[in-house]
């Protein structure tokens, strides 16, 4: 009687584990189905490593990707299409991070219910955030040079302008390996997955930590001589800046000032600044992990200067940077990107699914509207009003020196207009000064931007 008692708890208990497993199974089943469908290797969905279901469209409704029978066709324009490569994916897949390969598994019309199967045939439309005739104005305004060009909504995190260059057509690709050097790291989307010497704009996360840890800031002074000497190592300036409070070390973006700032913070605070920036872990929203930034704070008290400078070893990504702008426009409060506008299913029904993110507070309120304050008056007292006409602009800009005697241009900031909540980042690698190149295309792109709006 016991054997059977002993007998029938062993049953029991394999049952138990049986059933467990099969509720977990069902509710990965359900939670994760459309991802598993859309995997690579399943052949009812895939033809050479491409997706053979969905279609792509931008905010407009300008048909991005779709599908022409079984073949992947992309834009009617050839401009779209290039100005768009990077958001949409080629027909090899070789882009990671691009729509086709990242949100497949919206792309198909998976159902519970009818599994794979597609009772149309067509596959889910998903809409974008971007504008891609937007897109095609930033990849002009880049002008053969490499580097990237984004526009986001700081309010909501919609992605309105997302462009990388080198680009292609992906109608007609051309052979990358062609010696010329001219597609180095085309697959590669730069405005997620590079991270750059930032230069002057990373003065932001410096002054951030500036306008919280220095009592009386407002009397704050820097007497610029050229030159600032720390431990017998030198700080170069670009020019002599005479004497100058805070609001004028920024516009001036004088290298001493911000050494000696360095020096009364110290490397704690700095760290803790750009961590809280988000700029020195990777950014990740809709599900793509953007690269990583850093900075090298235990080294010694001339390259602390350095980096808060934003030289050094300092590398920001452009992404992470454009949120962080963002999150001063709005107060501190850091919205996350999105790319993600609506996915509707063939019947035209909206899948009901959120994509935008809640933002995330970086600074106190009073600090991110003196932040703002100061990029203000970098507009008026040097960048220059006319050129950001009627966008009451705030920016900083940045020329990222390198080690092979070029400087990455750099551009990023933010209208205050109620009506254009827009935030933006340009890079132009090898580009030289920030203010007028990378602030060139910047205005060329928010000129744009606002007459849409
Ligand atoms: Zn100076």
């Amino acid at each position: 009687m016991k054997k059977v008692q002993f007998r029938s708890f062993i049953v029991l208990i394999i049952s138990g584990v049986l059933i467990f497993g099969l509720i977990i199974y069902l509710c990965r089943y359900i939670s994760q189905g459309d991802s598993w469908v859309s995997f690579p290797v399943n052949k009812h969905m895939y033809t050479n490593g491409v997706l053979t279901s969905g279609e792509i469209y931008d905010v407009n409704g300008v048909r991005l990707a779709g599908m022409d029978g079984d073949k992947r066709v992309y834009a009617e324009k050839k401009a779209v299409r290039v100005a768009t490569l990077h958001a949409v994916g080629d027909k090899s897949g070789n882009i990671s991070t691009a729509a086709q390969t990242k949100f497949s598994y919206l792309l198909t019309d998976y159902s519970l219910i009818n599994g794979a199967y597609s009772l149309t045939g067509r596959g889910n439309s998903l809409y974008l955030t971007l504008d891609s005739s937007l897109c095609v104005t930033a990849y002009d305004a880049l002008d053969g040079r490499n580097g990237t060009v984004a526009l986001y909504n700081y309010k909501t995190g919609d992605i309105l302008c997302m462009v990388s260059t080198p680009s292609f057509d992906p109608a007609n690709p051309p052979k990358i390996g062609d010696g010329s050097g001219k597609y180095v790291g085309v697959y590669m989307n730069r405005f997620l997955s590079t991270a750059y010497t930032p230069g002057s704009v990373f003065k932001l996360v410096t002054s951030a930590a500036a306008i919280e840890n220095i009592d009386n800031l407002g009397e704050w002074k820097f007497k610029c001589t050229g030159k600032y000497t720390i431990d017998g190592k030198v700080i170069t300036c670009t020019e002599k800046h005479g004497t100058q409070d805070i609001y004028a070390s920024l516009a001036n973006s004088c290298n001493g000032a911000f050494a000696k700032l360095s020096q009364e913070l110290g490397a704690a605070a700095i760290s803790k600044y750009a961590k809280r920036a988000g700029l020195t872990q990777p950014l990740s929203f809709n599900g793509i992990d953007c690269a990583s930034g850093s900075i090298r704070t235990d080294a010694s008290s001339a390259d602390l200067a350095w980096a808060a400078i934003g030289q050094d070893k300092d590398l920001v990504n452009p992404a992470a940077m454009l949120t962080f702008v963002g999150g001063i426009a709005n107060g501190g409060v850091a919205v996350k990107p999105n790319l993600i506008a609506e996915v509707r299913t063939p019947l035209g029904l909206p899948m009901l699914r959120r994509f935008r993110s809640d933002g995330d507070r970086m600074f106190k309120k009073s600090t991110a509207d003196e932040l703002a304050k100061m990029m203000r008056n970098n507009v008026e007292e040097n960048y220059g009003e006319e050129r950001f006409k009627g966008m009451k602009l705030c920016a900083k800009s940045g020329t990222a020196e390198l080690d092979d005697g070029t400087d990455h241009a750099w551009f990023v900031g933010f209208s205050q207009r109620e009506d254009f909540p827009v935030a933006f980042v340009v890079v132009v690698e090898h580009g030289g000064s920030g203010n007028s190149v990378a602030g060139g295309i910047a205005g060329t792109v928010l000129t744009k931007a606002m007459g849409e709006l």
